[in-house]
């Protein structure tokens, strides 16, 4: 089943950036491709997506903070043999 604009009958319909007075967020108007009327609003950012991006964050910085710790052990093995090379001469 096509969905119907009720005002002046035309079957498409496309999505709009608005800011509504007193609204403290951005919202998307789904309307009519022809005139304009509102049939609906989403939340202008999907919580979806959302997570979806915040995951790949969290994951980017776990691979970080993993290649940081290797680094680090490198670099104590290196002081310890340092050390002791200092302790022998
Ligand atoms: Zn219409």
């Amino acid at each position: 089943m096509t969905s119907t604009c009720s005002k002046c009958g035309n079957h498409s319909f496309e999505i709009q950036e608005n800011s509504p007075a007193r609204s403290r967020y951005m919202v998307w108007m789904v309307q009519c491709s022809s005139c304009g009327s509102v049939v609906g609003a989403l939340e202008y950012f999907d919580s979806g997506v959302e997570l979806q991006e915040q995951k790949r964050s969290l994951q980017h910085i776990g691979s970080a903070v993993d290649g940081c710790a290797s680094r680090i052990s490198a670099l104590e093995a290196e002081v310890r043999k340092l050390a002791n090379m200092v302790k022998v001469s």
